[in-house]
């Protein structure tokens, strides 16, 4: 069995932790931020106290897909317990929407399920979890660079430097160190050859608020979580213990939506919308948290075929991350750290060139078409977000994005497409997987293609520009 150092203990660095950990490897994870979070059942102080400027979304809202939770149940599923048994909410995304879109309950709707809560309670089980897995947890250990043995071509990492002067040796060092991760510097500080590397701002701002319940329930989901509308998107998400969010995400240029990040203004916004007003009325317990400057960033350790370094793989966001609006970024993370659990059951760390290769072509093959598929999701609600501010019907050459609309509309009057367009939101389907079921493509012509480009009632740009003047 291997020692294996992780960077950073949020979403992906815990669950990778985790799952290495039960395959008795020796794990050891070091995170920058000193607190520690309380215990799991204390949810408020996690989410009132919890401190972990590390993660910019540590107080933004988060909402674990279906995906997600499959895999946890089948991977971890003392953390699934554990989840539930910290008020994590049990959503079923179908069951969720009115019987009027849904039809009956049906045998197989069980693969909508999902556990959520918010991020703060989310880490703080996880945390726990994971050290009664066997991982060990420091923080405040600020990672400033990495150890190598000194004599390779290929710079072999052997661990990690810190800030107080310390190495820590490991046979692997997994960097999860987030959208921020420096490994790029730190390769270059080793005389490694540069990874590949592809960033770009995704162009969205996101303006949150997160409630409590005033009577213990929780807003009716009256549509999907996402949901477009002229000029915005809104998004609304159940949490933990009687909480929930709420979020317009909007385009970084449209600079007449920024005043969104006033909550009067916020306000006056949501009460147009009829399917989101009614998730504004609880106990605020943020303020409108605005995040931009948001990301896509995709990184491969291998170019021209060989590896930049070995001795060092990275998962999760420090991998690849993307515009957050389809809630996929723990999924993509824990996707990845089964790959590398696996991979570690058939090669030694000692076998560094081949782990470093083996991993860069999995991670590409079976995580890089779900990061592309994102920000392909992401290109095209821009670009048509910025024709709506400029009063324009938004046109593209590329037929699969008026497709991708009729399965959304088209999900609003069938039972069975609604079906298919959530297996695509909770991460369980691609779009190619459900239009390519028999006969789908043509009910999903006739039904959605004619539809209003936004078939849900919202106000059009002008009237949502007066309400918020
Ligand atoms: C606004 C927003 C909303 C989101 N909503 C969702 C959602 O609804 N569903 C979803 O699945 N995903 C969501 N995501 C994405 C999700 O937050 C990330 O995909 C997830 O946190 C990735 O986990 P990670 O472990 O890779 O990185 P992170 O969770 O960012 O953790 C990185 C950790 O590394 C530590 N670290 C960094 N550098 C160092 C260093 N030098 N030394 C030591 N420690 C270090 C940091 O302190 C941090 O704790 C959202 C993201 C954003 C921005």
């Amino acid at each position: 069995m291997a020692r294996i150092l992780i960077l950073g203990a949020g979403l992906g660095g815990l669950a990778t932790a985790m799952l290495l950990a039960r395959d008795r490897h020796e794990v050891i994870v070091v995170e920058r931020d000193p607190a520690g979070p309380p215990p799991p059942a204390d949810t408020d102080t996690a989410w009132n106290d919890w401190q972990r400027r590390g993660v910019n979304q540590f107080r933004l809202p988060h909402f674990m897909l279906p995906r997600w939770w499959q895999q946890v149940r089948e991977l971890l599923p003392e953390a699934g317990d554990a989840l539930r048994a910290a008020g994590a909410r049990q959503v079923n995304l179908i069951e969720a929407l009115p019987v009027e879109r849904r039809g009956p309950i049906r045998p197989g709707d069980e693969r909508f399920d999902t556990v959520t809560a918010r991020r703060p309670v989310l880490e703080a089980v996880l945390s726990a979890a994971a050290e009664a897995a066997g991982v060990t947890i420091r923080r405040g250990v600020t990672v400033t660079g990495l150890a190598t043995d000194g004599h390779s071509r290929v710079p072999r990492v052997t661990g990690v430097l810190t800030a107080d002067g310390i190495a820590i040796s490991a046979d692997l060092t997994v960097d999860c160190g987030g959208r921020r991760s420096a490994l790029r510097s730190w390769l270059q500080a080793i005389g490694a050859r540069a990874p590949i590397e592809e960033r770009s701002d995704s162009g969205f701002v996101y303006h949150c608020r997160h409630f409590r319940s005033r009577t213990g329930g929780q807003p009716a989901m009256l549509t999907n979580l996402l949901q477009h509308y002229d000029s915005l998107s809104a998004i609304t998400l159940p949490g933990d213990n009687g909480t929930w969010s709420v979020v317009l995400a909007t385009a970084s240029r449209d600079k007449a939506l920024r005043c969104l990040r006033e909550p009067a203004r916020w306000h006056a916004a949501v009460a147009r919308y009829p399917l989101v007003e009614h998730w504004a009325d609880g106990e605020p317990i943020s303020g409108v948290d605005v995040l931009a400057g948001i990301e896509d960033r995709y990184r491969r350790l291998v170019a021209d075929g060989d590896p930049v370094a070995t001795g060092v793989v990275a998962v999760g966001d420090a991998w690849a991350c993307t515009n957050p609006s389809v809630g996929r970024g723990a999924s993509m993370a824990l996707i990845q750290a089964r790959l590398l659990r696996d991979l570690l059951r058939e090669t030694d760390p000692a076998d560094h060139d081949k782990l470093a290769r083996r991993f860069d072509e999995a991670s590409t093959q079976v995580v890089e078409p779900l990061y592309r598929a994102t920000v392909w999701n992401d290109r095209h609600r821009l670009a048509e977000m910025a024709a709506d501010a400029a009063g324009a019907p938004y046109r593209t050459d590329d037929p699969q994005w008026p497709v991708s609309k009729a399965l959304l509309a088209a999900g609003l009057v069938d039972p069975d497409l609604a079906r298919g367009y959530t297996s695509v939101a909770a991460f369980i389907a691609t779009p190619d997987e459900v239009l390519g079921a028999p006969g789908v493509v043509d009910r999903v012509v006739a039904l959605g293609m004619g539809a209003a480009q936004y078939p849900q009632p919202g106000p059009a740009r002008g009237e949502l520009l007066a309400a918020i003047a």
